[in-house]
């Protein structure tokens, strides 16, 4: 993406709102045009119609239904043009401890966060590779490096997206497709939701940059990845924590 000026087609799974509207946003902010993928179809068509510059689209699409992504993947690239830019974003929590955590909760955060990204990253990068021009983004966590007490479905579910991203950067690097991921730490979002001020301190009190994360906090490395500065970057793992996981 040439910062300013490009054209390209950026897919944002999640991109209706948090960190995924803040990735939108800074794709669009660089000349992008955007399509923006949530289950709720209204959502992602107003987040689309805000991003600044035209052109951008919104579409409903579970990320975690293979036959919807490659649908809506097919849609997309008929109404925007070939997508150069894939973010898997789009996340979801069933936080238990393991021996309470149920099977459809397991199942659920896993056909989200992982079949999800595998998915959409199948059905973007036939076309990927044949122009020789593709960029990938994974928004994976801390908790898929650390691990974390009372998430084993989520963090594994990102400690495998990690993998994903390792993977599909070697087989795709010889094809022009790079594939990167980012492991925020706590960003303030819907997800998080609302910290009472014990919470907050306990929190404060392990992030040496001294303040909870914004989702404009990863947009700006997201645009950085997806860019013209990143060209010689693929297979990483890029955190941002304000030094949560040193
Ligand atoms: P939010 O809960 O605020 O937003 C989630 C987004 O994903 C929404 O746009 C939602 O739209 C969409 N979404 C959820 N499920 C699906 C699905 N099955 N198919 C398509 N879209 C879906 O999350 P955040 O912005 O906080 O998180 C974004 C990503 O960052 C997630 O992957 C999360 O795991 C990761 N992350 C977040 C951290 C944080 O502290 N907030 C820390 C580390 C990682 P809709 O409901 O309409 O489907």
């Amino acid at each position: 993406m040439s910062e300013g000026e490009s054209n390209e087609v950026a897919l944002v799974t999640g991109g209706s709102r948090g960190i995924g509207l803040a990735i939108a946003e800074a794709l669009a902010d660089a000349g992008a045009v955007v399509a923006v993928i949530g289950r709720n179809e209204a959502a992602a068509v107003a987040a689309a119609e805000g991003l600044p510059g035209t052109g951008h689209a919104g579409w409903a699409c579970d990320v975690a239904d293979s036959e919807a992504v490659n649908r809506t993947v097919k849609e997309v690239e008929k109404t925007l043009g070939p997508i150069s830019i894939l973010v898997n974003n789009a996340g979801v929590t069933r936080d238990n401890i393991l021996l309470r955590l149920k099977d459809e909760d397991w199942d659920a955060v896993m056909e989200v966060n992982l079949r999800g990204a595998f998915n959409m990253t199948r059905a973007v990068t036939r076309g990927m590779m044949k122009r020789r021009d593709g960029v990938i983004l994974n928004i994976t966590s801390v908790v898929g490096l650390t691990g974390n007490a009372g998430q084993s479905n989520y963090a594994a579910s990102k400690a495998g997206l990690i993998g994903l991203t390792k993977s599909v950067a070697r087989e795709l690097a010889s094809r022009g497709v790079r594939c990167n991921a980012i492991a925020p730490g706590y960003i303030e979002t819907d997800m998080t939701g609302a910290l009472d001020e014990q919470q907050t301190e306990a929190l404060m009190s392990r992030i040496p940059l001294g303040r909870l994360g914004a989702p404009e906090d990863i947009a700006g490395v997201a645009r950085f990845l997806a860019g013209p500065s990143a060209r010689y970057i693929t297979g990483q793992v890029i955190t941002v924590d304000g030094g949560m996981v040193i």
